[in-house]
């Protein structure tokens, strides 16, 4: 098969794309001959390396993928040849205390494909059975690919970590980004009165248009203070932080008494100036987020097959020209999802 793949970390010149072997489906497992893939800031990280983190090498990057199952391997019932899915990139054990308990990201073992397992940027993915879900007619690969990672990513961090809901207030920092703008998209479906930030004017006045309540260049404005403003002296219910050094103290002074924060990445840097009084003073619950456990992925899904959640893509680019869609991702210009397809 043919496969996106890189053998030694480093920028976007170290990925090559070429012939690989084809993986063959093992007990549990199924083969998804994959029509659309879609990139996640996680497969820059993956691709340049991270510290403390082992990637297999040779990788075949990506989480997100869609296509038709190709082939079962023993013991598989309930999915077909022939039948479209997507991907859930989320790979857990199914037996250890948290698996048992229902919080699959919180597995002992959890595995991200692309990340700690081979990926989807490849015409065939082999993933466990219970990984792949079969999607309605009327939903085409590349919506079906764009949506797992960064949608059930936002939805665990805005509706179970988060609690928002109708008259919660939310901000959110650096719309542009996949997670962020998922994050948007979900607060807004909640009923929230949803506060953002960019510091590009297109991304803000997408927003707005999205029902943003307020939408603020985060280069030229207080945002702490445009969001006291904007709340009566009150501050946020939550806030959603997927930037880390360059936005946490905003995030401290933003929040409300009793307020949380919740973050699953920090795009500019994991170690921002702190202020522990902040913090017990305004009683702030502080929170993680890694993707989704079973019951968030499937609420996800019926909200994105019923069409109550359209998630945004922002551009297709082929295989062959995988260089271009991470260097789109890496400058941050795209607004959605960037999807790959064979
Ligand atoms: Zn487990």
């Amino acid at each position: 098969m043919r496969a996106i793949y890189f053998e030694s970390h480093g920028g976007p010149e170290v990925l090559k794309i070429g012939e690989r072997s084809d993986p063959s489906p093992g007990a549990g497992e199924v083969r998804v001959r994959i029509r659309a893939a879609a990139l996640n800031q996680l497969d820059v990280f993956v691709r340049n390396g991270m510290e403390n983190v082992r990637v297999p090498l040779p990788q075949i990057p990506g989480g997100d993928g869609a296509g038709e199952i190709e082939s079962i391997g023993p013991g598989v019932e309930g999915v077909a040849p022939g039948d479209r899915v997507l991907v859930q990139p989320g790979v857990y054990c199914g037996v250890c205390e948290f698996c048992r308990a229902g919080e699959q990201s919180l597995c002992v073992k959890f595995k991200i494909l692309g990340e700690h397992l081979p990926g989807t940027l490849a015409e065939m993915a082999v993933v466990p059975a219970r990984n792949v879900f079969r999607i309605p007619d009327t939903l085409g690969f590349e919506a079906a690919a764009a949506f797992p990672l960064a949608y059930q990513t936002a939805w665990r961090m805005v509706l179970s970590r988060g609690e928002a809901g109708p008259g919660r207030t939310v901000l959110i920092h650096g719309i542009g980004g996949g997670v962020a703008w998922a994050a948007f998209e979900i607060a807004r479906l909640s009923g929230a009165r949803v506060f953002v930030t960019s510091s590009d004017e297109g991304k803000l006045a997408t927003a707005r248009r999205a029902g943003a309540e307020q939408a603020w260049n985060s280069r030229t404005e207080d945002v702490a203070g445009r969001i006291a403003e904007a709340t009566g002296r009150r501050g946020c219910d939550l806030v959603i932080d997927t930037v880390g050094e360059a936005t946490w103290m905003i995030s401290l002074r933003s929040a409300a008494r009793g307020g949380r924060i919740v973050t699953c990445g920090a795009t500019s840097g994991p170690n921002p100036k702190e202020e522990i009084r902040l913090i017990f003073w305004k009683q702030l619950s502080i929170l993680g987020s890694t993707m989704a456990n079973d019951r968030e992925f499937r609420a996800l899904l019926d909200a994105v097959f019923s069409g109550r959640l359209e998630p945004k893509i922002d551009s297709v680019f082929s295989f062959d020209d995988a260089a271009s869609a991470f260097a789109r991702l890496e400058s941050g210009r795209q607004h959605g999802k960037i999807v790959l397809t064979p």
